[in-house]
């Protein structure tokens, strides 16, 4: 038996305390999967336990790429993740997976799925200069509208498969088309019937390789969760956090000033904790004695929590809408165990104990118990979750007609049909006797490959983006 235990969990919920407990009792080494814990320094901004928190377990992939370096794209996760893995099992010792970015994890597990997902969406792989071929077919430079209208001509398929906001992915699909002359949508589809072939042919799946799998989700009741992130941000301020940023944006100034282009869309510029102070510590280079400082300071606080609360939130929906609906996938979804820390007076029993003991009944080859029958909250999330990512398999393109939107999920389009915006723009439309009183159910438009559908809207309705944090 080759086991390997994999954690996923937001942030908040313990879960890197919890990989250290299984660590020590069942001769574990840690691997990382949490995307800003991979860069260097920065403790507090990105929560990485202290070296005594650690309590000399290894823990690999933490705290290994330099600040100016891009997060690790999901096929180099995976292709270090699979070697560490080996190593460690080299060591006669079990491997623990514990993440923060379900991205990661879930591109280990389900294999292709995300790594097709990022061919598709960097055109790198097909378009050498892309600058000469604007240059050559100008329309690439043109208004969406009007690339997109092209795209439909050429490749329709594609024009369906993405959502009309999504200006990058319809150009990329667009420029494949000119630099190959081929559709991207029969690129696609002959790679996948390639790989469906490989399949078949009963090549061992990077899965059956991963070896014997246990999975754990970490969870609290959003009430609680909230209240000890909040409590948490505070303490992070009192340990230093403000001159933590203010490192980071030093070393951001010192690159602008030399004259580097930084993309500050991705990376540590992105972590939460930095953004929210930039504001603050602006003001701090100008005027350190502005009277305006203190509030700039609070607002940055206020911000940190408001977006740990947010991502916190987002990590528990990528769990219950992709994560759950891959494992279901799978037939992986009987090998997840949620662990409730939703009270943390209670966290050795509910968490620790309970999953101590579901760890070793799973590495002595045990009867495991079902995964409902753990807790209460266990079976409301879970059976919640199933529920919700049933509802999302469904795969759908739906426009809103009111607010000109596109929906590609049934999940989305049911949030965005019942949000207050929406509704008002209804009862606006209403006002204005454009619609009859009684309006029409929004038409349904042709299904698309949910596999590739990401659900987009702007405005009040969260989206979801396959994009690291
Ligand atoms: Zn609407």
């Amino acid at each position: 038996m080759k086991p390997l235990i994999i954690i996923y969990g937001s942030t908040g919920t313990g879960k890197s305390d919890f990989a250290v407990e299984l660590a020590t009792r069942f001769n574990g080494e840690i691997i990382n999967a949490d995307a800003m814990q991979m860069y260097k320094g920065l403790p507090i901004i990105t929560n990485k336990l202290t070296a005594k928190e650690q309590r000399g377990i290894p823990h690999h992939i933490l705290g290994s790429i330099e600040l100016d370096e891009d997060p690790w794209v999901v096929t180099r996760f995976k292709r270090e993740a699979t070697r560490l893995i080996s190593e460690i099992r080299a060591r006669e010792k079990l491997p623990i997976l514990v993440g923060g970015t379900s991205y990661y994890l879930d591109g280990l597990l389900f294999d292709n799925k995300l790594v097709e997902k990022e061919e598709q969406e960097s055109p790198e792989g097909w378009v050498s200069n892309r600058d000469q071929l604007s240059d050559k077919y100008p329309i690439l430079k043109g208004p969406p509208d009007a690339i997109l209208k092209k795209l439909r001509e050429v490749d329709p398929v594609m024009a369906d498969r993405w959502h009309p906001n999504d200006t990058r992915k319809i150009r990329t699909s667009l420029e494949i088309y000119f630099a190959t002359g081929r559709r991207a949508s029969d690129i696609y589809a002959e790679q996948r019937s390639r790989r469906e072939s490989k399949v078949a042919n009963q090549d061992p799946t990077p899965r059956q390789n991963l070896g014997e799998i246990l999975l754990f989700w970490l969870y609290a009741r959003r009430e609680a969760l909230d209240e000890r992130l909040d409590k948490r941000v505070d303490k992070m301020v009192q340990n230093g956090l403000l001159d933590e940023t203010k490192e980071v944006y030093d070393y951001l100034q010192r690159r602008l000033a030399s004259g580097e282009t930084v993309d500050r869309s991705k990376g540590i510029w992105q972590s939460i904790g930095f953004r929210q102070f930039e504001p603050y510590l602006q003001a701090l280079k100008e005027t350190p004695e502005s009277s305006e400082l203190r509030k700039l300071k609070q607002a940055g606080i206020e911000d940190t929590k408001t977006a740990t609360r947010q991502y916190a939130k987002y990590q528990v929906r990528w769990m219950t809408y992709k994560t759950i609906s891959s494992l279901r996938e799978e037939k992986l979804l009987d090998r997840l165990y949620l662990l409730d820390s939703t009270d943390i007076h209670r966290w050795n029993e509910e968490v620790l104990a309970k999953g101590v003991e579901l760890a070793r009944r799973f590495l002595n080859d045990e009867q495991l118990p079902l995964a409902v029958d753990i807790s209460e909250t266990a079976r409301d999330v879970l059976t919640d979750s199933v529920q919700k990512s049933n509802q999302q398999a469904t795969p759908c393109r739906k426009t809103c007609d009111f607010c000109n939107k596109v929906f590609l999920t049934e999940e989305l389009w049911q949030t965005h049909i019942h949000s207050r915006k929406h509704h008002k723009v209804v009862r606006a439309a209403k006002k204005r006797s454009l619609v009859p009183a009684h309006y029409a159910p929004p038409r349904a438009l042709v299904a698309v490959d949910t596999h590739m559908s990401e659900g987009h809207s702007s405005g009040n309705e969260s989206s979801t983006s396959l994009n690291p944090p």
